[in-house]
């Protein structure tokens, strides 16, 4: 009999989850307006709304911690980061930031003005949001593949590169101030890009000297599906993989929340001296110095070490593992998930899961409150309210796919509590036919409604 797969680590230290019932859920989420954003921590049992800044930093990780070095200009620790990046990536130039977004931020004021168009596949929100914020425009060239969740493809972050062309082709090319792709593609379901993709991308961008930048919060969970997917790569090293694929690219934003696997951080990293210089000055208005940029010495070091950790094959394996045996079990169990299934979380597909409510009373919100309400879990819309509202005909965006996004934290929760989720989603799906009414918005923000929507049950 073949050996089970095992968590290449073990315990230190526990957190205790504290349990609930049914009838003070139901209370708890009222008062939440709908919103799961709103609950509080202690409400939750399993805690699956995001895998950003949520996971479990190992012992070596702490360790850094104790060694930061707090000093303004010029920290060690700050070196420590900065020379772990270029290695990894190749990338000569590199800025800290607070996170993810605050990258999109400082890189985006240098490079994105009004009416410009920025093609990638499938733009994170806050991607999105930064374009939208500065007019410009975000254009999709996604594969087709990546909307119908019962097409099996082993890439559906891939670009389509003729979708991608036509955008080049068509507009005059200093309204395209970079190409960006996102590694793994969040927004399509945490599906990775292909090095051939990656690669055919890149000579496009070439072709149109427009510069290519890689959003690439997972790009270390892509480099496992392309060693694992890929034919050629079995045999290279998730380092030598990753070194790969941003030679391709002029730059990266990175959100350290995801695969550097802590809890505060982000960076940009570039390859050319200009656009340095000019991210330097927006870094230093909006983040703080260049050798800290919004992050203390202490999580400099944790991150150096997390970037290390999260490129190791052993790691990858059974966080993706992981979140595999949840997306079988769910399948076993007749529940429509996305497939195949991403790296960091498991899609269900509230199209297939809830038809009989209307997608107007938003189909994959309304699962994910019953998921909440019936077993604790704490899962996220990807669907109507997420796609926000055209920003010119202020109509609701009614996006191809209505998801619930079920993200598992790094090193964070065992498998019993994968088979608890799943035992909960295979009895929420054996009375599905029960729900036919969703909700109404009460109130919304005008841009990123979905962190602070209030919403009303209809009866
Ligand atoms: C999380 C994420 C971001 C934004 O990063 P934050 O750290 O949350 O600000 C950008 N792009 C992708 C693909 C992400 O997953």
């Amino acid at each position: 009999m073949q050996l089970p797969f095992i968590e290449p680590y073990k315990i230190k230290m526990v957190e205790s989850i504290k349990r609930s019932t049914l009838e003070e859920r139901k209370h708890w989420i009222k008062e939440a307006h709908y919103n799961l954003f709103n609950l509080t921590s202690d409400q939750v049992m399993i805690d699956l709304l995001t895998d950003s800044g949520t996971g479990a930093m190992s012992d070596k990780q702490w360790a850094e911690i104790m060694l930061g070095d707090e000093s303004y200009a010029g920290s060690s620790s700050f070196v420590k980061l900065k020379d772990r990046v270029t290695n990894l990536t190749g990338f000569p130039y590199f800025i800290p930031t607070h996170q993810g977004r605050a990258a999109e931020n400082v890189l985006f004021s240098a490079l994105v003005k009004a009416n410009d168009l920025v093609p990638g596949n499938s733009h994170f929100d806050t991607t999105k949001g930064h374009i939208e914020f500065r007019k410009a425009t975000a254009v999709d060239c996604t594969i087709d593949e990546a909307f119908d969740t019962s097409v099996y493809h082993p890439f559906k972050g891939n670009v389509d590169i003729k979708k991608l062309e036509e955008v080049l082709r068509s507009n005059p090319i200093e309204k395209i101030p970079l190409v960006i792709l996102t590694v793994t593609c969040n927004t399509a379901g945490g599906q990775p890009v292909s090095m051939q993709n990656i690669r055919e991308v890149a000579a496009v961008c070439k072709r149109y000297k427009v510069p290519l930048y890689f959003d690439s919060a997972r790009f270390a969970e892509n480099a496992y599906f392309i060693k694992t997917r890929e034919d050629g790569f079995a045999n290279q090293s998730i380092k030598e993989i990753v070194k790969e694929m941003f030679s391709y690219g002029d730059g990266m934003t990175m959100s350290a929340k995801k695969d550097g696997i802590v809890n505060m951080g982000g960076f940009i990293a570039l390859r050319d001296t200009e656009v340095y210089q000019k991210c330097v000055t927006f870094n230093i208005m909006y983040e703080g110095f260049i050798t800290y940029g919004g992050m203390s010495g202490r999580d400099m070091g944790a991150l150096s070490q997390g970037l290390d950790e999260a490129t190791e094959f052993d790691f990858l394996e059974s966080r993706i593992q992981q979140v595999h045996y949840l997306g079988q079990r769910l399948v076993e169990f007749g529940v429509p998930v996305q497939q195949p299934f991403g790296g960091h979380a498991i899609y269900l597909d509230a199209n297939k899961f809830v038809p009989n409510i209307s997608p107007e009373e938003f189909r994959a919100q309304s699962l994910a409150i019953e998921l909440y309400i019936t077993a604790g879990i704490r899962g996220v819309e990807v669907g109507t309210i997420l796609a926000d509202r055209d920003p010119i005909t202020r109509n609701n965006r009614y996006p191809k796919l209505e998801l619930v996004r079920l993200a598992i934290p790094r090193r964070t929760y065992s498998l019993s509590h994968m088979e608890y989720v799943a035992v909960a989603l295979k009895n929420i799906y054996e009375t599905r036919h029960e729900a036919k009414r969703g909700y109404s918005i009460k109130w919304e923000a005008p841009i990123m409604r979905h962190f602070t929507v209030q919403l009303e049950k209809l009866v």
